[in-house]
């Protein structure tokens, strides 16, 4: 698979921003809209990423969304 510097929901190349715990870019449009979750448009895209690093699928948040960021496992490596 072939990385390229694009946003993982919307592919625009400006202003991306790496999610540290997704470890995808996203820009930062689409950041500033999911404050409140991540939209389910977006959730094919965070749950491949999650797979790829064989993480969990983080609990949603009263919203039903997955949350933006979630503080990971206490024994989860940086
Ligand atoms: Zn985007």
């Amino acid at each position: 698979m072939v990385e390229e510097a694009a946003c993982a929901l919307c592919g625009t190349a400006r202003d991306l921003r790496r999610l540290p715990i997704y470890q995808m870019d996203v820009c930062l449009s689409c950041w500033v809209e999911a404050e409140r979750g991540w939209p389910q448009s977006a959730e094919p895209a965070l749950f491949k990423a999650l797979a790829a690093q064989g993480l969990l699928i983080p609990d949603r948040n009263e919203a039903n969304l997955l949350p933006r960021a979630y503080a990971p496992p206490a024994d989860f490596a940086l």
